[in-house]
């Protein structure tokens, strides 16, 4: 069972795929936890690139990314999935379509076709999104004191990219779950648990 966690800065997916682990193996399921990008052997190098500040070309950025998620396919998501594993993971192809064809304005089929080979095609069996209000979203991330790149964005960019996960949630329902983040985060969790359970059954 593959599950990502996607949503803008600041939601609550570290937090939920934290949650959702531990009430997992307490049930006695074997469960990775790993997030992109970062997880892989080059995850490192490519988050000091990516979040260092500087100004790389937006195509640059993209393909940094989806190097790191080939690399994170083959050697962690692959290998945990073929020995039966549940594989969680914060932040998946949604995030480049999102962040990189929408924020970026590469075009969202373009980064999807570029995720679509960096995976081999390696979809999750459910996408959970993470939805708050772009106020409360960016409340969160202030008082949080996030250092990340998120700070220098503009809040339009935010919007959109929140607007672009809902869109690719609504056009395949049967494999995403749309959960409200705003409220606390052990209801959040019940919610995503009851969506997960679901597709652990069918
Ligand atoms: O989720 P995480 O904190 O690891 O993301 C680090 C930063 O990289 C965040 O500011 C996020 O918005 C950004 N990011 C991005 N494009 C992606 C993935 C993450 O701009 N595809
Ligand atoms: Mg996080």
């Amino acid at each position: 069972l593959f599950v990502a966690f996607e949503g803008g800065d600041g939601v609550g997916k570290t937090t939920q795929q934290a949650l959702l682990a531990e009430h997992l193996r307490a049930r006695g399921r074997d469960v990775v936890v790993t997030r992109e990008p970062g997880d892989s052997r080059i995850g490192p190098q490519v988050r000091a690139i990516v979040l260092d500040g500087g100004e790389l070309d937006p195509r640059a950025e993209a393909l940094l990314f989806a190097a790191d998620r080939a690399d994170h396919v083959a050697h962690v998501v692959r290998p945990a999935l073929d020995r039966g594993a549940v594989v969680l993971v914060d932040r998946y192809i949604d995030s480049s379509v999102t962040y990189q064809g929408e924020g970026r304005g590469l075009g969202r089929e373009q980064i999807a076709a570029i995720s679509r080979f960096a995976t081999q095609g390696l979809l999750p069996d459910l996408t959970v999104v993470l939805d708050l209000d772009e106020s409360a979203r960016a409340e969160r991330v202030r008082r949080q004191g996030y250092v990340d790149r998120i700070e220098r964005e503009p809040d339009h960019l935010h919007e959109r990219v929140r607007r672009a996960f809902l869109e690719l949630a609504a056009a395949a329902p049967e494999r995403y779950v749309v959960v409200d983040a705003g409220r606390p985060p052990e209801e959040v969790a019940a919610d995503i648990a009851v969506a997960v359970e679901k597709v652990m059954k069918a």
